[in-house]
């Protein structure tokens, strides 16, 4: 491994800084990570320390180790559709975080993410899509409601409210709510932009 200091980042506070330095190095062309890819490096690794659980996009254009520029055992990764929750992805972040002693869960939507165009579509045609996408989109659905379906900006800023309602559901999370309230865990939102590689936290 190469100088992650993951094992100390156990606040909310030094999680996100990890986090956002990590990001730094990549958009910057300079990760320490980025020769790590093999089974050499996942066997150093060892037992694994996460600091921090986050919670994204299939989109295969957000691989979020490498965004963040992590190694192995230092993050743990849920991806869905446009970061839909169910009851899987909130009982893995309840493990991480009662289990695992994670003190930061970050939810990143992105630009351009197509799960979120397609909630855009179903409330501007009505057409609802079948099978479990359904479901996806019903998730996603709020928040393009609330930002107008219609409006010329709908799907940047249903990215973003989208990401806000995530967070708001998991800090309401049952076994999270306690350790939130406490200010052992914090559950933040972010924004990847496809065109820069840079991660935007979002105001609550
Ligand atoms: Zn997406």
């Amino acid at each position: 491994m190469t100088g992650s200091s993951a094992g100390a980042a156990r606040t909310p506070r030094a999680a996100l800084a990890e986090l956002l330095t990590g990001n730094r190095r990549f958009v910057s062309g300079q990760p320490v990570h980025g020769h790590d890819v093999t089974a050499a490096a996942a066997v150093a690794s060892g037992d694994q320390q996460p600091y921090a659980v986050l919670l994204g996009c299939i989109d295969s254009r957000v691989p979020l180790e490498a965004i963040f520029d992590q190694t192995f055992g230092s993050i743990c990764v849920i991806r869905t559709g446009a970061h839909v929750l169910d009851r899987a992805v909130c009982g893995s972040i309840e493990y991480v975080v009662g289990q695992l002693g994670v003190p930061l869960v970050m939810v990143l939507g992105h630009e351009r993410c197509g799960a979120v165009a397609s909630a855009v579509d179903t409330l501007r045609t009505g057409e609802r899509p079948g099978g479990s996408l359904a479901y996806l989109v019903d998730q996603i659905a709020p928040a393009v409601t609330e930002v107008g379906a219609d409006d010329p900006r709908a799907h940047p800023m249903a990215v973003r409210r989208h990401v806000l309602r995530t967070v708001a559901a998991l800090r309401a999370d049952d076994l999270l709510t306690g350790p939130v309230a406490a200010g052992r865990v914090d559950v933040v939102g972010a924004v990847y932009d496809l065109a820069t590689g840079e991660v935007t936290l979002l105001d609550r």
